[in-house]
Order: C-alpha cells, then sequence, then structure tokens
C-alpha cells in the first residue's frame, strides 16, 4: 500500500504522507523526521525543498525513501538512518558503536566556554568519548587548545578519529581506546565527560529510539548509574590538574548524588547548569584537594 501511493510521488506527496505515517505511529517529530529523510534522498537543502514540491521522486529515490521510511517506524533514530548527526556547529558521523550525541549535551560546551580562556593552549581530557562530539566541539572553539579523547569501545574510537580528519583537528585532537580506569597521563587543564549514568532498572523506561538503537554500554552506570562518576572521582589526581575544571554531564534527577561523589573528593563545585527542559545537566567543578586528601 505504502508503495502503491508513493509511484509517481512528487517531493510535496511523498513528505506529506511519510509525516502521516509517522504521526499515525506515534513519532515524536513527524514533519521535521519526514522532513529530513526526504532531504537526505534528494540532496536537497530545505529551502530547496520548499522551492520544488512538485519535483517527481526517482524509482530509486522512490525506493531508498520507503527503506527509510520502515526503519524509523521501527524507532530507528533518523541521525542513525543518515549516519550522522548535528551537534553544536558542526555534523558527526554517527555508528551503532556510539551514542547518538544529543543536543542537551550542548549544556557542557557553553558550561566550558563560559570558564575557560579562549587564547590558552589548553589540554582536555574527554572521558567515554563516543562520536569526539564533546572534545571536538571545545577544540572548535579554542583554537589553541589540545586534547584526548578516550574510550573503552575501540569502534567508537575510529569514528571519532573520522570525525576529527573532518573537522579538519587531527593537528590537536587524539583517541585512545582504553578502560579509563588503566589511564595514566600527564594531568590536564580539563576534564570533560558525558558518561553512562542511567540505571539498570530504568532500561525498560527507555524510548524505543534510545533502548534500542543506542549502545548499552554508552548508556547505563550499573546499579544506580552512578558508577561511572565514582570512577571518574578516583582517577581524578591521575588525569586533573591542581586547580583544573571539571565538566560533567549528569541525569535529569542525579544533581545531589553526584555532587555527594564529587564533594568527597576534593571538587569545589562552582555551577550547575541546566538544559533546555530545565534539568540540572552539566556540574561544574573546580579540583582543589587538601593536601591530606591527597
Ligand atoms: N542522555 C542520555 C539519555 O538520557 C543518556 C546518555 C548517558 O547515559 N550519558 O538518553
Amino acid at each position: 500500500m505504502v508503495t502503491a501511493q508513493h509511484k509517481g510521488a512528487t517531493l510535496q506527496s511523498a513528505w506529506r504522507e511519510i509525516r502521516k505515517q509517522f504521526t499515525d505511529a506515534g513519532i515524536d517529530t513527524p514533519t521535521l523526521d519526514a522532513r529530513l529523510l526526504v532531504q537526505s534522498v534528494l540532496g536537497l537543502t530545505h529551502e530547496e525543498l520548499l522551492m520544488r514540491p512538485h519535483q517527481p521522486l526517482t524509482p530509486e529515490q522512490e525506493s531508498t525513501l520507503a527503506s527509510y521510511t520502515a526503519r524509523r517506524l521501527k524507532h530507528e533514530p533518523v541521525s542513525r538512518i543518515l549516519g550522522k548527526r548535528g551537534f553544536w556547529k558542526s555534523f558527526f558521523k554517527v555508528t551503532p558503536a556510539t551514542l547518538d550525541p544529543r543536543p542537551d549535551s550542548e549544556t557542557l560546551i557553553e558550561a566550558a566556554l563560559k570558564h575557560v580562556d579562549k587564547n590558552k593552549p589548553l589540554t582536555i581530557l574527554d572521558l567515554g568519548t563516543g562520536t569526539g562530539c564533546l572534545l571536538l566541539s571545545l577544540l572548535q572553539e579554542l583554537p589553541q587548545a589540545t586534547g584526548i579523547g578516550v574510550d573503552i569501545s575501540a569502534e567508537a574510537i575510529d569514528v571519532a578519529k573520522e570525525n576529527a580528519e573532518s573537522l579538519g583537528l587531527t593537528d590537536r585532537a587524539s583517541f585512545m581506546s582504553i578502560d579509563w580506569n588503566e589511564l595514566q597521563a600527564t594531568p590536564f587543564d580539563i576534564v570533560i565527560s558525558n558518561p553512562p549514568y542511567i540505571a539498570l532498572a530504568e532500561e525498560e523506561n527507555l524510548a524505543p529510539e534510545v533502548r534500542d538503537y543506542d549502545p548499552a554500554t554508552a548508556l547505563f552506570g550499573g546499579a544506580d548509574g552512578l558508577d561511572c562518576y565514582r570512577d571518574i572521582v578516583r582517577l581524578l589526581p591521575r588525569v586533573l590538574k591542581l586547580d583544573g575544571l571539571l565538566f560533567l554531564e549528569i541525569g535529569a534527577t542525579q544533581a545531589k548524588d553526584v555532587k555527594g561523589i564529587t564533594g568527597q573528593a576534593g571538587l569545589t563545585m562552582l555551577h550547575t547548569i541546566a538544559d533546555l527542559a530545565g534539568h540540572d545537566r552539566c556540574l561544574v567543578a573546580r579540583y582543589t584537594p587538601r593536601p591530606e586528601i591527597e
């Protein structure tokens, strides 16, 4: 039935038909998602799409669009269907090995830019880098900075390296596949991380877009979701300079618990920053251990 309706489809009729299917299926943003798929298959900008509503689709375009639509109806995110996601000011390659970058995580970039001097040759460590979106976006904004992104997934590191290459940042960004607990490094000026922080019991409450498509290793932070914060705090004396800054993404209800963990480790809390939905999303802390703690 879907194929029959798409026969002889124009841009506009295809967009409308797909939008209707997405609406009927309860997809959150049916108009946007349908548009992005149509645009991508035809290689058009949003403006071009609006200018040519009656352009017919070729049979190949119809068939690619039908397969993309079927994938989205199974709740695969548009970013995964297209293999890329816009984050901060650039597009990042996304694969099944990486977390799909979220707009919420841009809060960390905003926070970092508020706290650092753009013209200093700062060093940055990104723990659990995934696509590399946090480190690479920061390096784009801080022209003198350099950084390392680490991830336990070697496949994710390959993706991060590709992203560094396409953004022209290979001279300032390097990537390493390693369990962060094993990390030995000259301490950095900045540590930034969006670690896995969902409690295992929350799995059944996750949207299928997340549960079925983001890698579990990038989502779950143990029974209470806080395991990675405990790891990171243990790791800090080895990787963060005295007076260095820590930017941590946290889950919507975790501010109090994570502050408890960081407070015991010689970190002075500077700010908690909310995402657009109003949830505390980023903790900013300075590493100020007292001698006896260190
Ligand atoms: N922010 C993601 C979500 O809520 C989770 C990713 C993470 O655990 N860092 O789906």
